[in-house]
């Protein structure tokens, strides 16, 4: 039996989108529920803490063009932690060779600068004409047809730097060049231009769980069908079937494609869902005693080839902080390897691997590591989906339309910062804005 009361809105999925909608119709006197099928609010924002450190096992990391994130982070009393990014950076290539470098990219020799030229310059030449509609760009089919693995191969004057820039743009954005687009690739350039880290002080989870104390979450509810009878929706979770006038499904491409809905989400919508390719990471952290690698003037941000189970390091410490802490990351096809790996052998592993490439000082010692799986549907949520080369040429209009008083949004659906926490918030705004009628 549905329950008595009626919600103007219910949103389904308590990560950063659903809880941001769910906030913003709340201020402005809707009244909303969230329903939420784990049993803690944030989703992919997935903060604990390690030898005293708070450390992520998901989302970290803000630019300074986040602005949604920032201005909510100063809203709920959260405060910005601005990380200085100092030192050079390391790339390995496949024989174990260190490459040095400042900034973002290796741009020392003239062979690296003038590729490097090449190919930011075309990249930041186009203009997306609607960041918010990017197929409709007047380069749009063609890029949309184009793999970004063969934009950079066209453009790479050897094979080393191909392998070398590849590298780079896949770990530090991309979860597989091959599988994203050039026009995808294009829509996000400016993230790939940010430097600066920032993190929120205590840890990302603090913007999941501030927002949660605003609005009325309900967790352990999986929704499974969503039918409108008349002029109300009847939403099934685990427990009973809530109802409510509008509901927004909050949950990345595939998972809103598990839900039943009545009436259907239509076939162009469902052929997108089905075409987004869930990406996998093992983000792994490892706790030290001190940043030993600064003392040589070393960030500690690495890009390793193929030859290591990490595709990324990052020193995930403050500057004011007395241990040190790197964080590894290990993108698709690489997850493989470490498959058969218990946490332990993880572990060990990548301590192996680490002090192969920044070294180990002799009175530092490794103090504690985790590692998380975001493994992919049907094992777990994936780390982020992307949407293939002729995705959005395609289905671009049928993104985050609604069928009556059903929305949809999600960190997938914003296309300037997609699969960010900046995409999130901005997505879940949208569709409360859309019912507010904004
Ligand atoms: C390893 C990793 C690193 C990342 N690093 C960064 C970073 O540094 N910076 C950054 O900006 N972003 C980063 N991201 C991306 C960021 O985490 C996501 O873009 C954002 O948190 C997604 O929010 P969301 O609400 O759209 O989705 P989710 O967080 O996935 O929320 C969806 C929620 O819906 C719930 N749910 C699923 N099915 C149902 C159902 N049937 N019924 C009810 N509830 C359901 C889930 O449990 C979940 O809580 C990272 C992601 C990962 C995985």
């Amino acid at each position: 039996m549905p329950t008595e009361r009626l919600y103007d809105v219910i949103v389904v999925g308590g990560g950063l989108t659903g809880l941001s909608a769910a906030h913003q119709l709340a201020l402005a006197g809707k009244q909303v529920l969230v329903l939420e099928s784990g049993s803690r609010v944030g989703g992919r924002i997935y903060s604990e803490k390690l030898e005293e450190t708070i450390i992520e096992h998901g989302a970290q990391w803000i630019a300074p063009n986040h602005y949604m994130v920032i201005e909510l982070a100063n809203t709920l009393g959260l405060e910005i932690e601005k990380r200085p990014h100092s030192g050079q950076n390391i790339y390995i290539d496949k024989g174990g060779r260190k490459k040095f470098f400042t900034g973002l990219y290796p741009n020392a020799r003239l062979g690296e600068w003038l590729n490097n030229r090449r190919i930011f310059k075309k990249l930041s030449q186009r203009v997306v004409t609607d960041p918010d509609k990017p197929w409709l760009s007047d380069f749009a089919e063609k890029l949309d047809r184009q793999r970004f693995s063969q934009f950079l191969r066209n453009k790479s004057y050897s094979t080393s730097y191909f392998r070398m820039i590849s590298n780079i743009f896949e770990s530090r954005h991309l979860n597989g060049i091959n599988h994203v687009s050039s026009l995808e690739a294009t829509t996000n350039w400016h993230l790939y231009q940010m430097q600066e880290k920032w993190t929120i002080r205590g840890g990302a989870d603090q913007l999941s769980k501030k927002l949660a104390f605003e609005v009325n979450v309900q967790l352990g509810e999986r929704v499974t069908q969503i039918v409108q009878n008349h002029v109300v929706l009847e939403i099934s979770g685990g427990s009973q079937v809530f109802r409510a006038k509008n509901v927004i499904v909050t949950l990345p491409p595939l998972q809103a494609a598990q839900i039943r809905y009545e009436p259907p989400a239509g076939p162009s919508k469902e052929s997108l869902w089905q075409s987004a390719e869930p990406g996998r990471i093992i983000k792994s952290t490892l706790i030290f005693e001190r940043p030993y690698w600064r003392d040589k003037g070393w960030s500690g941000h690495t890009f390793l080839s193929d030859d290591y189970l990490m595709n990324y390091l990052v020193d995930a410490g403050c500057a004011d902080h007395q241990k040190g802490v790197l964080t590894a990351y290990t993108i698709g096809s690489r997850c493989l390897k470490m498959e058969n790996l218990n946490e332990q052998e993880r572990i060990n592993t990548l301590f192996l691997q680490i002090r192969s490439v920044l070294g180990l000082a002799a009175d530092v010692a490794l103090l504690s590591g985790t590692t998380h799986d975001w493994k992919t549907p049907p094992n777990g949520p994936g780390a982020y989906s992307t949407f293939p080369p002729g995705t959005l040429t395609t289905y671009g209009d049928y993104v985050d339309q609604n069928v009556g008083p059903i929305y949809w949004a999600s960190a997938e659906y914003d296309h300037l910062f997609r699969s960010t926490m900046e995409g999130a918030v901005r997505s879940g705004r949208r569709a409360a804005e859309k019912i507010l009628g904004i």
